[in-house]
């Protein structure tokens, strides 16, 4: 009766986990994080409703450590602070699923494989997320392990929205626009008809405004446009990454500056976005605490090209009924929501100052012709719903090579 599920979600600085009864859509007993991997990792977890769970004992955390290091430790936590539970399965959120991966799946050896392939797509996000399968198994090599794909939400956008004006040989071979954070907007669409009944199958952007951060273009609740593209760097400026940039600026760096490929890389994914024109800090927080011209200027970018990418999306659905903040920064920066929706006036965006500045759910005025709203997204929910579902079933149990 005790049987849980543990949901692993891995960055490259940061696993958050948390550990849900094994039902269909349950509360979760616990959630937790492990921040600041690599540099000076920070274990916190908190209880939730439910099932109570013994006094949290302190995990030693070597500052060196990896996730390689930290995710059996991990496990013997849970093993003794868990409360009476037994784990049966464990959900993965990974980043990239390619072209042939549209739904949850049962991880298996050719599985890991194909997604290992997927890596040059995702360098910052999909290694973490095949270690910490990897350690999993190593661990419990008996254990159910189901992955949820980023990728797979936006499987239903409009063709012209996931072409690129590359040669068609190109396309075909999947150089395509395949948008991530689709876990998140899963679970903000499953919201939308409690805030917004009839209008929730609507023109709808959600907003999900992280460290990294892209929006999402609704109709009838599923994606048809989307900000990010082959890969995780496109769209919108976030904590380390540039967004959309001209390709050129690459061309440039390589041939005339004697850039490598793996300087690019490292420039694009780590040292640009709010970091890169700041000069001071990846975190939203920090920035506005700062009165800092350079931390103001990168605020203010950020707002500027999230307020014109969505005037982009809102062109591909014909009009917007709706915009929805999410996330670190959309849940929390009533600035950066402010900003935003000042530059989208002319589209009949106004929002409630006082709502917004105490976070309400409805943040926009009663002269708004759209609706503005803060959800707090929870894509853990959804990795544990898919690995109900998928490990409920009757299957064959699957021992993944050591
Ligand atoms: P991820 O899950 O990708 O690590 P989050 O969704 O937790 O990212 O978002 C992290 C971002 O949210 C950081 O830039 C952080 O500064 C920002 N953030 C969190 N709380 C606040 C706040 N109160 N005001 C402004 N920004 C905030």
């Amino acid at each position: 009766m005790n049987d849980a599920i543990l949901v692993l979600n891995a960055g490259s600085s940061s696993l958050k986990f948390a550990v849900y009864p094994y039902a269909r859509s349950p509360p979760p007993i616990l959630r937790g994080k492990i921040a600041g991997i690599g540099t000076k990792p920070v274990f916190s977890v908190r209880k939730t409703v439910g099932v109570a769970v013994p006094q949290a004992s302190p995990m030693p955390l070597e500052p060196s450590a990896g996730l390689d290091d930290l995710i059996p430790k991990l496990l013997d936590w849970l093993n003794s602070n868990r409360g009476g539970v037994t784990i049966r399965a464990a959900g993965h959120r990974v980043v990239h699923g390619g072209r042939t991966h549209a739904e949850p799946a049962r991880v298996t050896d050719v599985l890991l494989t194909e997604l290992e392939a997927l890596v040059p797509l995702a360098p910052l996000h999909q290694p973490h997320n095949l270690t910490a399968i990897r350690c999993v198994a190593a661990s419990n090599p008996g254990l159910p392990q189901i992955v949820c794909f980023d990728t797979s939400f936006h499987r239903t956008q409009n063709r012209l929205s996931q072409l690129f004006a590359l040669p068609r040989a190109m396309t075909d071979e999947g150089i395509v626009r395949y948008g991530f954070h689709g876990l998140s907007y899963d679970y903000i669409a499953g919201t939308l008809p409690t805030h917004l009944g009839g209008r929730a199958d609507g023109r709808v952007i959600v907003a999900h405004l992280g460290s990294g951060a892209s929006m999402c273009a609704m109709l009838s609740r599923r994606s048809f446009a989307t900000s990010m593209g082959f890969t995780a760097l496109d769209g919108l400026m976030m904590g380390r990454r540039c967004g959309a940039l001209d390709p050129g600026v690459v061309l440039y760096l390589m041939q005339e500056k004697g850039l490598t490929a793996q300087d690019v890389t490292s420039l694009l994914y780590t040292k640009s976005g709010l970091l890169g024109v700041s000069g001071i800090s990846n975190d939203m927080a920090a920035l506005e605490a700062i009165a800092s011209a350079q931390a103001q200027e990168a605020i203010d970018l950020f707002c500027y090209r999230a307020a014109g990418e969505l005037a982009r999306l809102a062109t591909a659905i014909g009009g917007l009924d709706a915009i929805v903040f999410t996330a670190g920064i959309g849940e929390n920066s009533a600035l950066v929501r402010r900003r935003i929706c000042d530059h989208l006036l002319w589209m009949g965006v106004e929002i409630d100052r006082r709502a917004n500045d105490r976070h309400a759910t409805r943040i926009g005025s009663l002269n708004s012709e759209v609706d503005v709203l803060v959800i707090p997204t929870d894509e853990e929910i959804i990795v544990a719903r898919a690995t109900h579902a998928l490990t409920s079933a009757k299957s064959a149990p699957t021992r993944l090579k050591p």
